[in-house]
């Protein structure tokens, strides 16, 4: 009896643990939905008075201006770049945090995808005096199923880093078939520059929002902090795990690996072009 008494008591008292702990959980819900909308709200009122700073500047730099004036306008130019690109980011990284972006599963040719990105980095390679190259592995079938947009959005943001943390050096992305299983491909990716390198103690820290190499590093190159941020939550979204080797003053290596649906109905109209 006693003990029957003392399961009631405990199980009324888990009862209640229980209760406060969705009632907990339901704050924090409630607390991180507000926050997403605030600052979905704020970076999408910055944005239009923004585009309209960046247009008229964009004009008035074609007008001819004089010299003196058109290092004023450079500057606003610059300024209304990084802003964009910031609130950009910011809006990117709410939208991954509260789940509202989506995985899409569409047919995308991985070599097309991979050139494209290749031609539109090409010229920033050049200004840094770097050589720029590409392989790609041509196990990998052509079309698979997966989200080319954010695949894209990681390369990109890996490359660009490579490129801009690179001087007359070498940048070099690399795409390799791993394996076959069960009508997927799981392929790795690899963006390897030997540029300025990143110590040891800040291979956490550089994936974390707002995070840059150093004061030093952050007035010579500029840039937000957070293109790594929205790296590492895409590659994750997308069932991989980012790594990164690196070596101060020898360069870094940034890889991950995706798995892809492998598309049978294009591979089947490839197999009657060739026969
Ligand atoms: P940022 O906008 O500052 O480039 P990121 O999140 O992309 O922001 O990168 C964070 C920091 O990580 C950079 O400021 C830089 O110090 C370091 N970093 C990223 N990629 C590289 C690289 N390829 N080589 C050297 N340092 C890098």
């Amino acid at each position: 009896y006693k003990n029957n008494i003392i399961r009631t008591q405990s199980n009324k008292l888990l009862e209640e643990k229980n209760k406060e702990l969705i009632i907990a959980k339901e704050k924090v819900e409630k607390a991180s939905n507000a926050r997403s909308e605030f600052l979905s709200t704020v970076s999408h009122e910055l944005r239009t008075p923004l585009n309209a700073i960046n247009g008229i500047t964009h004009l008035l730099l074609e007008e001819n201006p004089k010299k003196s004036q058109m290092q004023y306008l450079e500057s606003l130019q610059y300024s209304g770049n990084y802003l964009t690109k910031f609130i950009n980011d910011i809006l990117e990284i709410n939208k991954i945090d509260s789940s509202k972006i989506q995985i899409e599963h569409i047919n995308f040719n991985l070599k097309q995808l991979v050139e494209n990105i290749q031609s539109s980095l090409k010229e920033l390679a050049v200004e840094n005096d770097n050589s720029f190259n590409f392989n790609i592995d041509c196990e990998i079938p052509n079309y698979l199923i997966g989200d080319p947009t954010k695949l894209s959005q990681i390369l990109m943001n890996l490359i660009n880093n490579a490129l801009k943390f690179t001087h007359d050096g070498e940048v070099t992305v690399t795409t390799k078939l791993v394996s076959v299983r069960d009508k997927k491909a799981f392929v790795y990716f690899e963006v390897k520059d030997n540029g300025i390198g990143i110590p040891e103690d800040k291979f956490e820290s550089v994936f974390d929002s707002f995070s840059q190499g150093s004061i030093d590093i952050n007035r010579k190159y500029g840039g937000t902090g957070l293109g790594l941020t929205i790296v590492r939550k895409l590659v994750r979204l997308l069932g991989g795990k980012i790594n990164l080797e690196s070596k101060v003053n020898e360069g870094s290596t940034f890889s991950f690996e995706l798995p892809f649906k492998i598309s049978k109905r294009v591979q089947d109209t490839d197999k009657k072009e060739t026969t």
